[in-house]
């Protein structure tokens, strides 16, 4: 960890390149207060009333500011918060502790918050039992309010490099490059979705930096090298200026890659392959444009259902939010994959029952189909949708063709319902699956013929084909994302297409993988869907055949 020359460099994995130079901060999870006697009860009764009306103030303007960029779910969480801190119990509560037990009101309001919270993941309700989390979450932030510790970069004032043991893809939803220049986290690996999120906004980060990421470098000036997954602590001078070239350098190469833009993505031997862009939210699809992403290959709608809290969002909600891609977009053609809900990306009002292994569990296509209502909404959504822009729809996590024609079924049924309706739909969406188990991947054949395109999901694709899991950062050095398996299964999905007469890409990230580009090329690839940082770079690579 300390070099030759007496510096403190950490060893991560890089998760999302790019360079960042900044002070960093622990977010609170790490950070607990200590039980502290005062003397002077008024004083600390003042002060917990204070932090708490400060507290009640910033929810309700966070309340209000989402609700004029997101709609009401996203805001409607905050006013919930807002009202478990004026809750009568909550606060006669704080005042006991304070005033019996004499304790500071930081202690009295963690202490607080530990109890409700366990009444609340005591109870058989899965709605209330999720509301244990929220009220950690305000309890923190009345904490924070009394100048304790540190704060959690979804309301730093200061741009600030996060650091945590891990972040949940919630989270990093929440995360704005302009505040959080950077991640780093002590586990998490390359390919699960917070590291994904980072890379599709562009935020430098690196995961698994282990125990040797302290809590003694909070605030300490550091390096983040999302390429190399270094972390330095503490530069010297000389290592800042040496870094701040490099970043200089990047800007300069971007500058080049800028001849790209707007150019069609061509190989040499005159083979077109369309270049779209991976995002998970509305917001992203700055990203995509910014990037000049030929369209949008694999929107993760599940991030919409993250962002809410107490719900999944509604037939409106999700229309509103498919029709701003699109006019984002602005006719380029946007593929919407329905929802992965399960395996890491968990939301408590759907009250799933916990599975020893959520990655082979409920989630994706099986979970649409146990719950149809949901599926339905959704399906309901993206057929409006579509009467107004160029939409397709994608199915993830197909295994059989028994999971095809059920899905086909319900969408025909959502069709059929809108056309009794009479509302505005388009009765002509494609309709694609991933291909992201070696199961559907061995029987792509069959399934060509009853779907209108194949997105090679290589990130799941991996986990299954190896047996790895893509959320254990101890088994990196197990996942050979070249494996022969895995090329072989990709080779085959495209060629079962191509005989069926569809089409075929890659919206895995070995999709930007710029040593496979010539592989992707000679198997005949259609589509190539990734971060939107990696557009113009992999234009040019396609394009001149040389690593830029
Ligand atoms: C994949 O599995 O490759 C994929 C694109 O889907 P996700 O990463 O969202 O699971
Ligand atoms: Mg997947």
């Amino acid at each position: 960890m300390v070099d030759d020359a007496g510096r403190i460099v950490l060893h991560g994995r890089g998760a999302s390149p790019g360079i960042a130079i900044g002070h960093i901060r622990f977010a609170d999870d790490f950070v607990r207060v200590d039980r502290i006697t005062i003397e002077d009860v008024p004083k600390e009764l003042e002060r917990v009333r204070i932090a708490c009306d400060e507290t009640v103030r910033q929810l309700q303007n966070r309340s209000e500011t989402l609700r004029g960029k997101l709609g009401d779910d996203a805001a409607y969480l905050f006013e919930i918060h807002a009202m478990m801190i004026e809750d009568e119990d909550f606060q006669s509560s704080l005042t006991a502790k304070i005033a019996d037990e004499h304790v500071c009101a930081e202690y009295a309001v963690q202490e607080t918050g530990d109890e409700f919270a366990s009444i609340f993941s005591s109870m058989d309700d899965e709605y209330m039992s999720g509301r244990a989390n929220d009220v950690l979450d305000v309890s923190r932030q009345i904490i924070r309010n009394l100048g304790f510790g540190t704060k959690d970069g979804s309301e730093t004032d200061t741009p600030r490099i996060l650091a945590a043991d891990d972040f949940s893809p919630s989270q990093t939803a929440r995360f704005e490059r302009s505040q959080v220049p950077a991640f780093v986290t002590r586990d998490g690996s390359i390919t699960s979705h917070t590291a994904i999120f980072a890379r599709t906004v562009g935020i430098p980060a690196i995961v698994g930096l282990g125990p040797a990421l302290r809590m003694e470098f909070d605030g300490k000036l550091v390096i983040v090298d999302g390429t190399s997954g270094q972390l330095l602590i503490d530069p010297e001078e000389s290592v800042v200026a040496t870094y701040r070239r490099e970043m200089e350098q990047m800007e300069h190469e971007q500058k080049v890659l800028e001849g790209f833009r707007g150019k069609p993505t061509k190989t040499s031997m005159g083979h077109t392959i369309r270049l779209f862009a991976n995002i998970g939210s509305v917001e992203d699809a700055r990203y995509a444009v910014d990037n000049d992403a030929e369209g949008i290959g694999l929107l993760r709608s599940e991030f919409l259902f993250l962002k809410c809290c107490g719900s999944a969002p509604d037939e409106e909600t999700q229309f509103n939010a498919y029709r701003k891609v699109i006019r984002f977009m602005e006719g380029k053609p946007i593929i919407i994959r329905t929802i992965d809900i399960g395996a890491d990306k968990q939301v408590p009002y759907l009250g799933l029952e916990e599975e020893q292994n959520p990655a082979l569990g409920l989630r994706g296509i099986r979970l649409a189909l146990k719950r149809p209502a949901v599926f339905e909404t959704q399906l309901r959504a993206i057929y409006r949708a579509a009467s107004i822009g160029d939409v397709s729809i994608m199915i993830p996590m197909v295994n059989s063709l028994d999971d095809v024609i059920a899905a086909k079924e319900i969408a025909r049924q959502v069709r059929e319902n809108l056309a009794s309706e009479h509302v505005r739909f388009s009765d002509n969406v494609p309709f694609g699956i991933m291909i992201e188990t070696p199961a559907a991947a061995l029987i792509s054949d069959e399934l060509a013929r009853h779907v209108d395109f194949f997105s090679i999901g290589t990130n799941d694709l991996t986990q299954y084909t190896l047996a790895v899991d893509r959320q254990n950062n101890m088994l990196e050095e197990f996942c050979d994302t070249h494996h022969e398996a895995i090329l072989r299964l990709i080779r085959m999905t495209v060629e079962n297409a191509h005989r069926a007469g569809i089409w075929a890409g890659i919206c895995g990230e070995l999709g930007a993988d710029e040593s496979l580009i010539d592989f992707f090329i000679d198997i005949g690839i259609d589509e190539l869907s990734v971060a939107p940082s990696n557009i113009l770079r992999l234009r040019s690579r396609i394009a001149t055949g040389s690593k830029s």
